[in-house]
C-alpha cells in the first residue's frame, strides 16, 4: 500500500484538485518523485504511461510554483515558467489535460502548443501569458521562432517519453529548445527505458539527477503471454483474423511499422468484416481523437497503428496486441505490449516474424534479456493467400497512394525533425523462401544471452498458450537468434 497524499503537505489547491479527481494514494513513481522534485533536485526517472507518472511531475511542478500565483491580467506577470515537451500531439494534449485539472483552483496558467494544428490561437494563448507550456519539439521551435514563446525565465522542464522523441529524430531540436532556457533549473527525464543514447542525453543536461524506477527496465510485464509466430508476409492478414477468432479476441491493437501499410491493412480487415480504424500521422487531430474515442467506447474492434500515433495513448487494459510488423527498434516492443496486461491483468502479445525480421528479432531477445521462441502457425488451406490485398504496396508502390500517385513523404510524427521517414521495411517486397529450406525456421533453438528471468509464457499454464490444435509445437530456432558475428565467435 503506498502513501496518501495528505502526507505531501500540498497546497491545498491542490490537495482539493487531488480529491476532486478521486486519488486516494499516490502510485509508486508518485511515491517515490514527488519529494525528490519537491525539494528542486533534478530526476531521472524510469516509467511508463499509465504510471500516474505525469502527477508525479506536474504536482511538485505546481505545487513550487505556487509562490508565483497572480491574478494580474498582464502577461509579463505570466511568463513560462515550466516546459513539458513531449513527442506526440496526443501525449501532449492528455498532459495537458491532467496539467489543466491539478491546477484548476489555482491561478497558474497553462497552455499546450503541437504541429498539424493552426498556429494562431495558439499563439493568442501564449500571448495572454502561461507558467506551464506543454509543447510537442518542433512546435515549440516555430513559436521560439516567432516569438509567440520566449523561454529565458523557465524554472523546471520535463523531457517525458524522452526515448520516444529521440526515436522520432527531436535530439536537434531538444538541444536547440534546452539552449534557450536559463542553466539554473530542475530538469525531469522520463523515459520508459534506458538506452545509452537516453543515459548520454540526461548526463549531458542534468545536473546530478535522483534515479527512479518504477520496474526493471526494458522488462515486459510478467502478466502478458508473448508469442512469436514463423508467418510468412502474405500470410500475416490470415493468421491475424485466425487468432482473433479462435481467441474470440474482442478488442486488440495492432502494429505495423508504417503509414501506408497501416491504412491497407485497416481497409483490408474492414472488408473481412471486423470494426477497425487506422491510427497514424497522416489522421487529422480530429480523426484521431474520434478513433480514440471509438475504440474506448468499444465500437471499434481494432485498433491498426504506427508506433508514433499510439505513443501515450490512455488505452488501458487492452486485451491483446499484435505486432503485425517487427518493430524496428526493440524499445518499441516493451512500448507496444506494455498496452496490454496492464494493472495485474492478463494480456496476449503476438508477434508476427518473416525470415526478413530475424535481426530485430535478436535485437528484442537481447532487451528483454529473454530466450524468444518461434512458434509456427498453420493456417486453414483452401483459402486465397491474404497478403495479396494489402500487401500489393510491397511490390514497387512504396511511396504511392491507391491510384498509384506519387505521395509526399511525410514524417510520421507530423512534426518538424531531422529525422527521415523510416523505411517502409512491411510493404517491402518480400516472398520468403519455402520453410523447410530457410534456416531461420529450420535450425534448432539456443539461446544468445542468459534467461534472467522466467519467460512468462513459460511459467503461464500449458492450456494458455496453444490456441489451436493446428498449431505446431513450438520450435527452438538457433539461426534466428544469432547474429554472424556472434556465430562465428562461438
Ligand atoms: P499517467 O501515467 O500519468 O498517464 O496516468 C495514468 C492514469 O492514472 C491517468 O488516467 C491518471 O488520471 C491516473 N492516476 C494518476 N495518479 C493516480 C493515483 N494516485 N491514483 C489513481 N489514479 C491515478
Amino acid at each position: 500500500m503506498t502513501a496518501s497524499f495528505s502526507k505531501l503537505q500540498l497546497n491545498p489547491a491542490l490537495a482539493q484538485a487531488v480529491a476532486d479527481m478521486g486519488y486516494e494514494s499516490m502510485t509508486p513513481i508518485q511515491e517515490q518523485a514527488i519529494p525528490v522534485v519537491l525539494q528542486g533536485r533534478d530526476v531521472m526517472g524510469a516509467a511508463q504511461t499509465g504510471t500516474g507518472k505525469t502527477a508525479a511531475f506536474s504536482l511538485p511542478l505546481l505545487q513550487r510554483m505556487m509562490v508565483h500565483e497572480n491574478p494580474s491580467t498582464s502577461p509579463a506577470r505570466h511568463p513560462v515558467r515550466a516546459l513539458v515537451l513531449l513527442p506526440t500531439r496526443e501525449l501532449a494534449v492528455q498532459v495537458a489535460e491532467q496539467v489543466k485539472l491539478y491546477a484548476k483552483h489555482t491561478k497558474l496558467r497553462s497552455a499546450v502548443v503541437f504541429g498539424g494544428m493552426d498556429m494562431k490561437p495558439q499563439t493568442a494563448e501564449l500571448k495572454a501569458g502561461v507558467e506551464v507550456l506543454i509543447a510537442t519539439p518542433g512546435r515549440l521551435l516555430d513559436h521560439i521562432e516567432a516569438k509567440n514563446a520566449v523561454l529565458n525565465q523557465v524554472e523546471y522542464v520535463v523531457l517525458d517519453e524522452a526515448d520516444r522523441m529521440l526515436d522520432i529524430g527531436f535530439l536537434p531540436d531538444l538541444q536547440r529548445i534546452l539552449s534557450y532556457l536559463p542553466k539554473k533549473r530542475t530538469t525531469l527525464l522520463f523515459s520508459a527505458t534506458f538506452s545509452p543514447e537516453i543515459k548520454r542525453l540526461a548526463s549531458s543536461y542534468l545536473q546530478d539527477p535522483v534515479t527512479i524506477e518504477v520496474a526493471r527496465s526494458n522488462a515486459t510485464a510478467s502478466t502478458v503471454e508473448q508469442h512469436f509466430y514463423a508467418v510468412a508476409v502474405d500470410d500475416k492478414r490470415r493468421a491475424l483474423v485466425k487468432i482473433l477468432r479462435e481467441r474470440g479476441i474482442t478488442q486488440a491493437f495492432v502494429f505495423v511499422n508504417s503509414k501506408l501499410g497501416c491504412a491497407r491493412l485497416a481497409r483490408s480487415l474492414e472488408r473481412e468484416g471486423l470494426k477497425t480504424t487506422a491510427l497514424h500521422g497522416d489522421k487529422s487531430q480530429d480523426e484521431r481523437l474520434k478513433a480514440l474515442e471509438s475504440f474506448k467506447k468499444g465500437e471499434v474492434e481494432l485498433l491498426v497503428c504506427t508506433d508514433v500515433a499510439a505513443r501515450g495513448l490512455d488505452i488501458k487494459d487492452v486485451p491483446a496486441v499484435f505486432n503485425f510488423d517487427v518493430p524496428f527498434n526493440a524499445e518499441d516492443y516493451v512500448h507496444r505490449i506494455g498496452r496490454t496486461g496492464r494493472a495485474g491483468a492478463s494480456g496476449l502479445a503476438v508477434t508476427f516474424a518473416s525470415p526478413s525480421d530475424q535481426r530485430l528479432v535478436v535485437d528484442i531477445e537481447k532487451l528483454i534479456k529473454t530466450p524468444l521462441e518461434l512458434e509456427a502457425l498453420e493456417l486453414d488451406e483452401g483459402q486465397a493467400p491474404s497478403g495479396e490485398r494489402f500487401n500489393d504496396g510491397g511490390r514497387g508502390q512504396r511511396s504511392r497512394d491507391d491510384e498509384g500517385r506519387r505521395r509526399p513523404e511525410r514524417s510520421e510524427h507530423g512534426e518538424r525533425s531531422s529525422r527521415t521517414d523510416r523505411p517502409e521495411r512491411a510493404e517491402r517486397p518480400a516472398r520468403p523462401a519455402p520453410k523447410s529450406r530457410d534456416p531461420f525456421f529450420d535450425q534448432p533453438y539456443q539461446a544468445s544471452t542468459p534467461a534472467e528471468v522466467t519467460p512468462a509464457w513459460e511459467s503461464a499454464p500449458k492450456t494458455s498458450t496453444r490456441i489451436s490444435a493446428n498449431i505446431k509445437p513450438k520450435r527452438k530456432l538457433a539461426a534466428l537468434f544469432k547474429t554472424d558475428t556472434e556465430s562465428q565467435a562461438s
